[in-house]
């Protein structure tokens, strides 16, 4: 256990200030073409993978950390740079994390290396659970996993929505029911290796904002995967679904534990571009002049920019608690992680309107970031559990209620 401490060490200082460098030097310089061109910036992934900031390691390294902070930190400067192209650089761990989740050691040492490829030719990969028919209600899950006990393979039939990197990643991880009767506790995930008949993907969504992020809808039709794609393995598997079908409770439980602990990583990323845009905001007042004054002289304009600081720094610490929380084994007696994703994701929403408010007819054009930033935030009270559900988990865990 560690004692939380508000004071970073040097350690997570440096890894602060080297995110940083790379987020202003060559993310947040591109955001605005890649953000148009509503492509995956390969060019700048490659300059991550350089450096070392797309990899394996890196995020062994981030994760490894006792206090739980580097992940936390390192999402928040990246997504200071740009929202779109922050999520090409980090989509790859939502499947990485699952792997290294569920995945046994030698899956590990298959699979992850391919999600990342090389330096040179970077890869990247998906995690594909939504469904049409199955968004916050992960339960109501249809893709159908089939033993084929003659040929040791499984069977995945189904359709997967708004997947990031679905269809252009080389490793995909895809959720799949293997027992319908058992809801969420009845499924499994299994890797998608590069090339596998079967598994494609249509078009490309537009969206709203992160536009540099690839996200589409990915078709499973008769793919076959050899028994060692099941992350985990066939025993363990059994044995989790006999715990189920016996009704005991901790199968459930360790799920959404596993979501709770990557919410504050999520809420980090919130934080970023709401800073982004409170930083920009806030040079903005100051220099703007209006009635011979610049306007954060107004307290109108003033107490926005006081609010606006205040409620990040606000959504940081509960950010912060929740992955210390996480990383030191602390139950989330009352929906912490959801807390933190929460709270940032509604934070972002609010501060980037803010921010272009505070710069007028200007916010709204392209000619500033803020209309961009005010675009990106939105997603933040939708994905990785909409703002209803991050209520419902927390109105759960303190009333011990199971509200629906
Ligand atoms: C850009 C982007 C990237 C994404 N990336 C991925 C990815 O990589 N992998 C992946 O698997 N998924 C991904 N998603 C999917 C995302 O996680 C879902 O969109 C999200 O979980 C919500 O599901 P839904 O869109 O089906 O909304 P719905 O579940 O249909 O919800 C619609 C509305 O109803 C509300 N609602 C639903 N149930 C309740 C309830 N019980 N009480 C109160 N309100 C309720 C919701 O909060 C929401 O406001 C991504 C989505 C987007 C847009």
């Amino acid at each position: 256990m560690v004692e939380f401490s508000l004071d970073l060490n040097e350690e997570q200082r440096e890894l602060r200030d080297w995110v940083h460098g790379f987020a202003a030097e060559v993310v947040r310089p591109a955001a605005a073409e890649w953000d148009e061109r509503e492509e995956t910036p390969w060019p700048v992934l490659q300059e991550a993978a350089k450096i070392g900031l797309y990899g394996f390691e890196f995020l062994a390294n981030a994760w490894a950390d006792p206090s739980g902070l580097s992940m936390c930190l390192a999402n928040e400067e990246l997504f200071w740079g740009d929202a779109g192209i922050a999520m090409s650089i980090m989509g790859t761990s939502l499947a990485v994390a699952a792997i290294f989740g569920n995945g046994d050691p030698e899956q590990l040492a298959e699979w992850v290396p391919q999600c990342f490829g090389t330096e040179s030719d970077p890869a990247v990969a998906a995690f594909c659970s939504t469904e049409p028919e199955a968004g916050s209600d992960v339960a109501a899950m249809r893709t159908r996993a089939v033993y084929d006990e003659a040929a040791d393979e499984w069977v995945l039939n189904g359709q997967k929505a708004f997947a990031t990197n679905g269809g252009i990643a080389a490793v995909h991880v895809v959720t799949a029911s293997v027992d319908p009767s058992l809801g969420s506790r009845g499924q499994a995930a299994f890797v998608v290796p590069p090339g596998t008949a079967g598994l494609h993907s249509t078009r490309k969504l537009k969206k709203l904002g992160l536009r540099a992020s690839h996200t589409a809808d990915v078709f499973l039709d008769d793919v076959r995967l050899p028994s060692s794609c099941l992350l985990g393995g066939r025993e363990r598997l059994e044995e989790r679904l006999a715990r189920a079908r016996s009704g005991e409770r901790t199968g459930g439980q360790a799920s959404m534990r596993t979501f709770e602990l990557s919410r504050p990583t999520v809420g980090a990323q919130a934080l970023g571009i709401a800073r982004a845009a409170y930083e920009y905001a806030l040079d903005y007042a100051k220099q703007r002049v209006q009635f011979g004054r610049p306007i954060i002289e107004n307290q109108g304009i003033a107490f926005a920019l006081a609010d606006m600081k205040m409620e990040i720094d606000a959504a940081r610490l509960l950010v912060w608690r929740a992955a210390w929380m996480g990383r030191n084994n602390r139950p989330f007696t009352a929906g912490e992680g959801s807390m933190s994703k929460l709270k940032a994701g509604e934070v972002a929403v609010d501060v980037t309107s803010k921010a272009v408010q505070i710069l007028g007819g200007a916010g709204f054009t392209r000619e500033h970031p803020v209309e961009r930033w005010y675009r990106d935030a939105k997603i933040y009270t939708i994905f990785e559990g909409t703002s209803e559900i991050q209520r419902l988990v927390i109105a759960r865990a303190i009333s011990g209620l199971p509200l629906r």
